[in-house]
């Protein structure tokens, strides 16, 4: 906990470091009581070697025994405020450091910690200072060495990066391990494992023909559910060898389990931790989305081995190099294996729903950011989800061909080195002969670019004109914003049949592409030999993170919602369609729900070329949280309102479509997760719930029938979240018993519990603190807290309910939180990121509970900057 005034750390002032550390040699004794840490590194002078300035090593929490330089103790040193400060005499020396830290007790999650019964690390950004004494910096990079000393009975597993090199016995019941990783890496990919742990085994060849063993380790209770994730593992390193060129290098790959983790999963070199909830799986207790998560995120921080570990950062600014790239990276893996289409609608979905508030909010930053107080504040959905567009306009500028020469190029140069944004932006520069330098301002500047488009047709002419203008609201810090380069793909249809006409024009189009590129404020561009007035499909499979103001006619709209061939478009139009109503109803502008969207409703229901995963995103409503982005003032009970009655309409409209969808999707088959079958399920429980909504006991039974025959966790949490979203309480409690009588040994379906619990429509905050009674709960685990606490502010219609105890009491669980794990704490500021939207007494109350986070005492650098950012 930092007590002092917190320091704003810039980009602007970036500096090499003084010292470089060639070689980081640990050893790791772990005792009952404490561990001891014993770190020697040898050390460079970087820069004049006749100029030896003090050296300032980053250090939280170290209780020293010793120091010293080439073997001589240290007898003057300045240890406060977190760093240690020492002179050394020579270019090149060792500097040992022998000190005593306590996982036991760290409940912050970072640095060496308990974990369950095992002890384990997490160190990006900068939890390597709670390990020992270091230049915590991304481009401070080195080899390592790591023993581990630890009794036998309670560890015997020990595991460190790289390859493992010794092993033996140690009097008094102790053994070690001894592990090398022969590749230069900065401190935050370290990690560190001890433990009584179950193992996988499988094995890889890579393109070359290198055998790679393969483990997985798991707690006992959980080493059930780590088959899926490596059969994810395979997939992900035979597609990065054929997308990307990449192969793997270490002999071995790791993954641990660990049910402590404030994250999802971490890239450590050659042994990723993860959160169990991001890794462990069967058909059994997890979900399609749970298999899906768990699928992308092992690619994920695989593909890290390259895009993060190999090439890494120069400084936490350039954190979007490694997540942007690798985002993007691993939806291109989940589109390649699964549905291209509705993988690209569900990611713009998640975008729209969080990006776009974050960047039109108090916490709008750019990708690249150019100042902060705490960088754990900063691996944000603009960091990463906005990062990853920026990488996939890059590639549609390009073509799959040039990306992947750039991104080869990327690789060759800057293989282990620490560098910037700029440098792979340069690479595709280089390869593309194109220029980038206005095209890297989406990195430095922040907020969502609006696009208002204007049609213009000559009939006379067959002329169609197109004016483009682009604009970016202000965001804090950035009243002054430039024209960026937006790649809009784009075609025009024909206003009969919604066929695509061919295009005829000059300039920014390109028609290999079909990409149109505005880099001016205002663009026009005229299309020719057009004998009707088209209907503009723009912005197809979302090619700019952009908003596009367009006002097209019901007609045209009709058009693009039937017949649009590009799914993600089509998408776009049956949500505007539904978005268009649901604001209105909001607005109270509207007695009836309007024909169109019955028209629209039947005609994805009726549509027989639409997978039934298509079928399922078309008939879903836009969120919560896209209505709110929509207006200007939110009034919490009319959002709500206005989305019930619409559910409600298309509920009791189409009672008999719903009905037998949800016969005729059922299946007894056994379970498997591919596109088709996943699609079915996701199809199968919107019907459900739909059916549900009109009170048809019927529908009812068939949820509960769904709930108690089920053989995977899909169909069972299909039945269960129908009858939660009922009136049916007493069932709803019977259920509810039922499954954690059944289940409440097993830690990934107890969070589903509390989860669905906290999901419920009529939880008040007295039914929460029971919950958190519940000897299932537990306040220092960030998984629990998630399913708890997490689950109640994305309830909409509790957490804004009108009496507002919600605010306060989330504003004293944060308060809470932050005297045991700073991360966790600061994700729930987010909660109130829009406070100004609400309506005036519930903005007020918002506003209030902030406040009252902001009068306690030791506040955490997290929470703080969070908070003064919200209310500024
Ligand atoms: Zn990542």
């Amino acid at each position: 906990m930092r007590t002092e005034t917190p320091v704003t750390i810039r980009l602007k002032d970036y500096q090499p470091p003084a010292y470089w550390i060639k070689d980081c040699a640990l050893i790791i004794r772990i005792f009952a009581s404490h561990t001891e840490v014993d770190s020697t590194l040898r050390m460079v002078r970087n820069g004049d070697p006749s100029q030896l300035p003090a050296l300032v090593l980053d250090g939280v929490e170290q209780l020293i025994q010793t120091l010293s330089f080439d073997g001589e103790a240290i007898s003057e040193y300045d240890y406060q405020h977190d760093r240690l400060t020492v002179q050394p005499t020579q270019a090149e020396f060792t500097f040992n450091a022998v000190t005593h830290i306590f996982p036991n007790t760290n409940t912050s999650l970072e640095g060496l910690y308990k974990s369950g019964t095992m002890v384990c690390t997490q160190c990006e950004a900068e939890g390597f200072r709670k390990i020992t004494f270091y230049l915590d910096r991304p481009d401070v990079m080195a080899t390592f060495s790591t023993r581990i000393e630890a009794d036998k009975a309670p560890f015997p597993i020990l595991l460190a990066n790289g390859n493992p090199i010794a092993s033996g016995d140690l009097e008094q019941g102790r053994h070690f391990a001894t592990w090398d990783d022969p590749f230069a890496k900065p401190a935050y990919l370290f990690a560190a494992v001890a433990g009584d742990l179950v193992r996988r085994d499988d094995a890889f060849t890579t393109i070359t023909g290198r055998d790679i063993s393969l483990r997985i380790f798991a707690e006992p209770h959980n080493a059930h559910k780590t088959e899926f994730a490596l059969i994810a593992l395979k997939k992900a390193m035979r597609w990065d060898e054929e997308r990307f060129g990449r192969e793997y290098d270490l002999d071995i790959f790791m993954i641990v389990a660990s049910d402590f983790f404030n994250m999802g999963a971490m890239e450590n070199k050659g042994l990723n931790i993860f959160n169990s909830a991001a890794v462990l799986a069967t058909p059994e207790t997890a979900s399609d989305d749970r298999f899906d998560r768990i699928e992308g995120i092992v690619a994920h921080e695989y593909f890290h081995n390259w895009s993060g570990n190999r090439v890494t950062c120069r400084d936490w600014f350039q954190l979007s190099l490694k997540e942007g790239f690798t985002v993007y990276r691993d939806a291109e893996f989940t589109s390649d294996l699964h549905d291209r289409a509705v993988k690209r609608i569900k990611d713009v979905m998640f975008l729209k729903n969080h990006q776009f508030p974050q960047d039109s909010g108090p916490n709008a930053h750019p990708v690249q950011p150019q100042e902060y107080i705490e960088i754990n504040n900063f691996y944000t959905v603009t960091v990463y989800e906005k990062g990853a567009e920026i990488v996939g306009m890059l590639h549609t500028l390009l073509g799959e061909s040039q990306f992947r020469q750039g991104s080869d190029l990327y690789f060759e140069r800057f293989d282990g080195m620490a560098v910037t944004t700029d440098d792979f932006v340069d690479c595709m520069a280089e390869v593309s002969g194109q220029e980038f330098s206005q095209f890297k301002r989406w990195y430095t500047q922040a907020g969502t670019p609006v696009v208002e488009i204007r049609e213009d047709y000559d009939a006379d002419l067959a002329l169609y004109r197109l004016t483009f203008t682009q604009s970016c609201p202000a965001t804090p810090g950035q009243s002054d914003k430039q024209p960026l380069v937006i790649p809009v793909k784009l075609a025009l249809l024909d206003a009969a049949t919604g066929q695509a006409l061919p295009i005829d024009c000059d300039g920014a189009y390109n028609a290999d592409t079909q990409v149109l590129t505005l880099t001016e404020a205002v663009t026009r561009v005229t299309f020719r030999h057009l004998t009707s007035r088209p209907v503009p499909s723009l912005l197809r499979d979302f090619s700019a993170p952009v908003r596009v103001r367009l006002a097209l006619s019901d007609a045209a709209l009709l058009l693009l919602a039937q017949h649009d061939e590009n799914a993600f478009n089509r998408f776009e139009a049956v949500q505007q369609v539904y978005l268009d109503t649901l604001l209105k109803l909001t607005r109270g502008e509207l007695d009836a729900i309007p024909a169109l969207v019955d028209t629209v409703v039947l005609s994805v229901l009726s549509d027989d070329r639409l997978s039934d995963a298509l079928q399922a995103v078309l008939l879903s409503l836009p969120s919560y949280q896209m209505m709110m982005d929509n207006l200007d003032q939110v009034d919490a009970n009319a959002v709500v309102a206005a989305r019930d009655r619409l559910k409600q309409h298309l509920a009791h409209q189409y009672q008999d479509h719903w009905s037998s969808l949800s016969q005729s999707l059922a299946s007894a088959d056994d379970y498997d997760f591919n596109a088709e079958e996943v699609g079915r399920r996701e199809l199968q429980g919107l019907a459900l719930h739909y059916w549900v909504l009109t009170d048809d006991k019927m529908a009812l039974n068939c949820a509960e029938a769904l709930y108690r025959a089920a053989q995977n966790q899909t169909d069972r949490l299909n039945g269960l979240k129908a009858v939660m979203a009922s009136q049916d309480v007493d069932r709803q409690q019977r259920l509810l018993a039922h499954f954690y009588r059944h289940w409440q040994q097993d830690t990934q379906m107890v969070e589903t519990w509390l989860v669905l619990q906290a999901s419920a429509e009529g939880m008040t905050v007295a039914d929460i603190v029971q919950l958190m009674a519940h000897d299932a709960f537990d306040f220092t685990n960030p998984n629990k807290v998630r399913s708890v606490l997490g689950a109640f502010t994305q309830n909409f219609k509790a957490f804004h309910d009108a009496q507002g105890e919600g605010y306060e009491f989330i504003s004293q669980q944060i308060i809470a939180l932050n005297a045991i794990n700073p991360q966790v704490a600061a994700r729930f500021v987010g909660v109130f990121e829009r406070w100004r939207k609400f309506a005036p007494e519930r903005g007020a109350a918002m506003q209030s509970a902030l406040k009252s986070v902001l009068e306690t005492e030791s506040l955490s650098s997290d929470v703080l900057e969070l908070v003064q950012k919200t209310l500024a």
